[in-house]
């Protein structure tokens, strides 16, 4: 295991990857370089604490659920100066809607180094829950990650009719409250009413993961009834159910009769 001390020899802020909740879920590098933290800086409405567990003993532990960016960058500033590794643990994938990149000027500005460590996005773990694929041959090869407008406004051209025309996978972040506008936008540019949704709350979260599985009609309604209005992924897409079609079209890269690079092709 690297000894990531060693490797800094003045404080470096780490952009770690959480994951997104069970904290079996984060990399084993993350977990390193955690478990020699001199302080950490949590997302604390979205990481759970139990992440902060693989601390050591005497590591600062400060949750950033009321701090502005500010504070934020302020507190990573103040604890690289007194520790060899800072740790600004973050939900998923820290490149994925997680304020990377203004956090990181401040810390350039500042002559601090820093470096991130990828996590597991809420999309991959949706799926995985769900025993979803978000990728199937001669259905769809394509995955889309987006959001509604929310207070963030969209750039020209992606807004979801503009996305959802391509009939792709559509992995939406931030948008559960705004699920009228999602089947709006689906319908509008011709998904059937029928067709499959998938909205998973909390994903990998022990004991409070809600899988819940709709129709663009009537996924409002169910999540309603589920009372999710949170931290929750919506899926829509054409290979949703795969596992129970009676048939698929099978990845050329198993198929016997295909050669690759590690395989000949079974001579007929
Ligand atoms: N960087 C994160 C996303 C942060 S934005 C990632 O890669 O997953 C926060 C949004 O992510 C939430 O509104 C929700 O849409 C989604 N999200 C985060 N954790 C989740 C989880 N465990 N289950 C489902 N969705 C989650």
């Amino acid at each position: 295991m690297t000894d990531f001390r060693q490797v800094t020899q003045k404080g470096k802020v780490w952009f770690v990857g959480a994951g997104p909740g069970d904290p079996e879920l984060i990399t084993v590098k993350g977990l390193h370089i955690l478990e020699q933290a001199g302080a950490i800086l949590y997302a604390g409405s979205l990481v759970s604490q139990a992440t902060t567990l693989y601390a050591p003993k005497g590591c600062i532990i400060h949750d950033s659920k009321g701090m502005t960016l500010e504070e934020i960058t302020c507190w990573l500033i103040t604890q690289a100066q007194q520790h060899k590794i800072v740790v600004r643990l973050q939900t998923g994938d820290p490149g994925l809607y997680g304020a990377l990149i203004e956090m990181v000027q401040p810390l350039n500005q500042a002559k601090i180094d820093w470096s991130v460590i990828p996590g597991v996005s809420s999309a991959m773990a949706s799926a995985a829950v769900a025993g979803e694929t978000l990728t199937l041959p001669e259905v769809t090869q394509t995955v889309i990650f987006t959001r509604m407008e929310g207070r963030t406004p969209m750039p020209e051209g992606e807004d979801l009719e503009s996305l959802a025309i391509h009939k792709t996978t559509l992995c939406l972040f931030l948008s559960i409250t705004l699920l009228a506008d999602v089947q709006k936008a689906l319908l509008n540019v011709g998904w059937d009413e029928e067709s499959s949704i998938l909205v998973v709350q909390k994903a990998s979260w022990p004991n409070e993961e809600k899988i819940v599985r709709g129709t663009i009609k009537n996924i409002r309604e169910k999540c309603r009834a589920e009372k999710i209005n949170s931290q929750a992924m919506i899926i829509a897409s054409p290979t949703l159910g795969a596992q129970h079609w009676p048939e698929i079209s099978h990845s050329k890269l198993y198929d016997a009769n295909f050669t690759h690079r590690f395989r000949k092709a079974n001579k007929k």
